[in-house]
């Protein structure tokens, strides 16, 4: 398969006709299907799932159906599964709920410090209002250790919420462990699933997972829609005040359209997903071999193993890593730096702090990740091109030429 072509201005360079999109773990691309399934909810059944008309019924069916398979994927009930607008949203509901809900029990709350922002900052915003909050440590692959888990565990304890995998580095998480250890001792199981959800096999029962957060747009659905699940026999209070939508507790007209992209999203992981990992970890491990064995002073981030199949995460020495995504933009290759450049601020990566590099190294590291679209032609011509980009920087970086000069000639990092 040929890279896609597409008419793009970068820097204002008109007519830029080659794309290489690898930073799907940002964001995907709408699948064919999914767009197609959408649009007959925006066109002819447009109508509101609460009214009592014929038009109403499509819309009715439509999210039922969707509800459906979103909680097959993950051997969920129907009844346990609620639609939100995504998955900070999901993320919010489930940890200011639980911890408001359950504030006459106790009012401590076990994370780790590689959880995504949108849990990352409301638990800030708990920890303002009474609650107290761990951050367990990862080790040097991004894993939390269950044992810690177990050792966090006080007589306050209410919530335990451990991502599933992470978005940085793509490290998946103990989950089934850590959901043995919360049920063991009554404490209800959080995780955010958004990069795991349609791209790693999960089983809510198998798992002991309590609640789960999870998004379309992570999975070639469209934005703005997001689900959380509810372990039947859960209460959970709303966060959204208003009509009777879902169950009575997730107010809101229901976003039919993205409802039904989420669930055919679901459906095709569920189809497709075996095949997806295996020819993504086979070019996934390729890329790895290729920059790690081409591009000296070069790491790998994350878990070589225990990690999503898409996902490459490579620390570049004597290199700022927003350099090489700058020059690799300019080529039509799409990447992504972590959350430094997302938040704007010159602080590195917290995931990436957390699993012990150093400030530089941090900031030399760049996130490449890969669709169930993504050819080895694009990979190499990607590797191709880092790899002349490094270079070039490393030639302007006087890091490097000291380094060199020093006659230090290590490759690790
Ligand atoms: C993208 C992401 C979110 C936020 O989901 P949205 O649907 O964009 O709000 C939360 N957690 C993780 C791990 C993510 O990757």
């Amino acid at each position: 398969m040929s890279t896609q072509s597409i008419e793009i201005t970068v820097n204002g360079d008109k007519g830029m006709s080659k794309k290489i999109y690898l930073d799907n773990a940002a964001t995907t691309e709408v699948h064919p299907e999914v767009l197609e399934a959408m649009l007959p909810y925006l066109k002819d059944y447009y109508g509101n799932p609460s009214s009592i008309h014929g038009l109403a019924k499509y819309a009715r069916d439509a999210r039922e159906h969707a509800r459906a398979s979103v909680a097959e994927l993950i051997n969920a009930e129907p009844k346990e599964m609620y639609f939100t607008a995504g998955g900070t949203e999901s993320d919010n509901w489930a940890l200011k709920s639980v911890a408001f809900g359950n504030r006459s029990k106790g009012n401590h709350i076990v994370v780790s410090k590689i959880e995504h922002h949108a849990v990352m900052n409301t638990c800030d915003f708990l920890g303002k209002n009474g609650f107290d909050i761990t951050y367990l440590d990862v080790d040097e692959f991004g894993r939390v250790n269950p044992e810690d888990v177990r050792k966090a565990i006080g007589p306050e304890t209410i919530l335990i919420s451990i991502m599933y995998a992470n978005n940085e580095i793509g490290t998946i998480e103990p989950i089934c462990e850590i959901g043995k250890i919360a049920r063991e001792h009554g404490i209800l199981f959080h995780t955010d699933a958004v990069q795991a959800f349609g791209h790693v096999p999960i089983d809510v029962k198998a798992e002991n997972i309590d609640l789960l957060s999870a998004s379309g747009h992570k999975v070639y659905g469209p934005k703005g829609v997001g689900a959380l699940y509810v372990r039947d026999g859960v209460k959970l209070e709303p966060l959204m005040h208003g009509g009777a939508q879902e169950r009575g507790i997730r107010a809101g007209t229901e976003n039919v359209p993205g409802i039904v992209g989420m669930g055919k999203a679901a459906e095709i992981a569920k189809r497709g997903m075996g095949r997806d990992i295996v020819k993504e970890t086979e070019l996934r491990d390729h890329m790895i071999h290729r920059l790690l064995t081409e591009v000296p002073f070069t790491k790998l981030n994350g878990h070589r193993f225990e990690r999503l199949s898409g996902n490459v995460n490579i620390a570049f020495r004597f290199i700022e890593g927003e350099s090489l995504l700058m020059l690799l933009n300019h080529k039509g290759i799409f990447v992504s730096t972590g959350s430094a450049c997302a938040s704007g601020s010159l602080d590195p990566s917290h995931v990436l702090l957390a699993i012990g590099l150093k400030h530089e190294v941090a900031h030399g590291s760049v996130r490449f990740t890969l669709s169930y679209k993504t050819t080895e032609g694009e990979v190499d011509e990607a590797v191709d091109a880092v790899k002349e980009s490094v270079a070039r920087l490393r030639e302007m970086s006087p890091l490097y030429a000291d380094h060199i000069n020093n006659g230090i000639n290590k490759k690790e990092v």
